[in-house]
């Protein structure tokens, strides 16, 4: 039986990084020049370890199966990306954004862990304003914050509703300028198939190339796995079609430990599924419920438009039963509550699976207080509508006008319909502290690992913890593994073990080709997704695991 050891360095808590840090050992100049280390993945994880790993000066290859690291599903992100700093003086400390993060999680994270992201997450928004990351601003200049669900600060720094983009521009413009120096050599349009084990290392990979579809050989002295999470098990989901799961199930087979399978995110505000031939859905940024009031009619199957119905006789049930957090209480609590209605009657739309994210009051504040900045004595209601919709467009234009293109609603006149949605996958990999798999050599990074967020993610935590272990935690802890790899010289592909991977990759390949069906590979993931949301959503009680398959949430 494996024993699993997190290796959490002694000593209290706020010390346990800094510690670590100055007594792990160092890997120094002239040596990292002759070790090979293998990136898969580009995403924001991926694409921040590879470059600045290649900036310590270790030969770097990465790996991504789209034609450009811009094209990971990181750019998706839209809110924003937490940092303790303070900059709002509403009592935000490294310790509080990382007592949130562990209650938010339900207390199932790894304390040691989470304490360190709160920590450095103030080192990766100074890392990323100094890549040209345009960061929205204040009036004054400073950079602006919004708030996330779970948390009763402003800690959620943001571009627009394209934060992720702007991050991974960021990380990419980093990556690029290794590949232009030849730190790193990139391999687009290439997909990881398998993790070759040297005796008991992780020495390389067998990646297929997309143009060709020729297997090949990639060796190394470590492998860093950054390939995103396993929503898509799920077929409907917000994640990209192409984020797959092969990689880290995969290496999975090879004998690397899954934590936490059963911890997905459902996500409180996404559009409502529409048809049968859909592939995808759609999230409506979570930073739309700082300004967004949540709510369903108080009468059952209520057929009236939103905006006949008075005030009086709606249910804004996130701020009648969470009067502290309001509508943005964190996102479990808000995707349970919305189910709970919609399954009571009281959902909208055609479906009825609907409840409205309603904009009226927060475009009537904002145009109020427009005016009064303005001097503008005794604005008309149509004034102050113009004035407001402007600034809310100002804050999430980009969100509304995709609302409006998908569904053919305009969001500023009637309030948007929104249903949960799986988004996240907190489980993954298992890591110890230096975020080294159970395989030495095989490390995880991102959404791939599942040490930080728990049984549930904080909304713009996500992309703080991808780049707080590519930027600030793997640059460390690698040089401990690698210490021993000094003298080992080059990899060879030609050992045996790479001969048996590959052999392994294509006789599966071959397996799958001669099946002769006459069903598509989508029909077969719609129709076991549709097995995993029908029997595993929502659920947080073990007997309703047990009635789906037997998995059993892991502590
Ligand atoms: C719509 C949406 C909005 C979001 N908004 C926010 C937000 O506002 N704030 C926040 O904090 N989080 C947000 N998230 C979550 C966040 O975007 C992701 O968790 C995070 O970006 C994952 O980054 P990553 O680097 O771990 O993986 P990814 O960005 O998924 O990158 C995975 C990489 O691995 C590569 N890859 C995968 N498998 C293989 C393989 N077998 N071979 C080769 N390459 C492979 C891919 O090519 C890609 O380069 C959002 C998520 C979604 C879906």
């Amino acid at each position: 039986m494996s024993v699993l050891n997190s290796k959490i360095p002694a000593g209290p808590l706020a010390d346990k990084w800094k510690n670590h840090k100055n007594s792990i050992r160092l890997v120094n100049p002239a040596n990292k020049r002759s070790i090979d280390v293998i990136v898969v993945g580009t995403g924001l994880a991926g694409a921040s370890a590879a470059a600045s790993l290649a900036e310590m000066g270790y030969k770097v290859k990465a790996f991504c199966f789209q034609d450009s690291p811009r094209r990971a599903h990181s750019i998706a992100a839209q809110g924003g990306i937490n940092a303790a700093k303070n900059y709002r003086n509403d009592g935000d400390s490294v310790h509080r954004l990382f007592y949130d993060t562990i209650k938010g999680g339900d207390y199932r994270s790894r304390e040691a862990n989470v304490h360190r992201l709160a920590e450095v997450s103030v080192n990766i928004i100074d890392q990323c304003v100094a890549q040209g990351v345009p960061f929205a601003r204040e009036y004054g200049g400073l950079l602006d914050n919004r708030s996330f669900g779970g948390v009763q600060v402003s800690r959620t720094f943001y571009a627009k509703g394209q934060t992720g983009q702007q991050l991974l521009l960021g990380a990419y413009s980093a990556l690029s300028r290794q590949v232009s120096v030849g730190q790193v050599k990139m391999y687009h349009r290439h997909e990881m198939l398998d993790v070759v084990m040297v005796e008991g290392k992780a020495r390389g990979i067998i990646a297929r190339n997309l143009v060709t579809g020729e297997l090949e050989r990639h060796s190394a002295h470590a492998v860093l796995l950054c390939t995103g999470g396993y929503g898509n098990v799920f077929f409907l989901s917000t994640n990209a079609m192409g984020s797959n799961v092969t990689a880290t199930w995969k290496a999975h087979r090879k004998g690397a430990f899954f934590a936490n399978p059963s911890f997905t995110q459902i996500h409180p505000t996404c559009i409502p599924v529409s048809g049968d031939y859909q592939s995808k859905l759609t999230l409506m940024s979570e930073s739309l419920r700082n300004d967004g009031r949540i709510w369903v009619p108080k009468k059952q199957n209520d057929e009236r438009r939103p905006v006949d119905i008075p005030e009086d006789e709606r249910d804004y049930y996130l701020e009648r039963r969470y009067p502290a957090f309001g509508n943005l209480v964190p996102r479990d609590v808000a995707s349970r509550a919305a189910k709970e209605r919609c399954d009571a009657g009281y959902g909208v739309g055609q479906s009825k699976m609907a409840v409205y994210l309603d904009y009226a009051s927060a475009i009537q504040r904002y145009g109020t207080l427009e005016a009064n900045k303005l001097g503008e004595i005794q604005p008309s209601a149509q004034r102050i509508t113009e004035l407001g919709t402007q600034v809310v467009a100002s804050k999430y234009g980009n969100l509304f006008e995709m609302y409006a293109k998908i569904t053919g609603d305009n969001p500023y006149e009637t309030p948007m319909r929104i249903y949960p949605a799986v988004h996240y996958t907190m489980g993954g990999l298992w890591v110890d502290y230096n975020l080294m798999s159970n395989l030495p050599g095989l490390f995880v990074l991102g959404e791939a690992n599942f040490s930080d967020h728990g049984a549930n993610r904080l909304g713009a935590s996500a992309l703080m913890q991808g780049l707080a272990d590519g930027y600030f935690v793997v640059p460390y802890t690698l040089g401990d593994y690698l210490a021993d790899d000094i003298r080992t010289g080059s990899i060879s592909t030609q050992d045996p073990a790479f001969d048996e991977a590959e052999r392994s990759v294509q006789d599966q390949i071959n397996r799958l080709m001669s099946i002769g069906g006459s069903k598509s590979v989508d029909y077969f993931h719609k129709a076991l997704g549709k097995i995993m949301w029908e029997k595993f959503k929502h659920c947080a009680k073990s007997s309703m695991l047990r009635s789906g398959c037997p998995v059993r949430p892991t502590k």
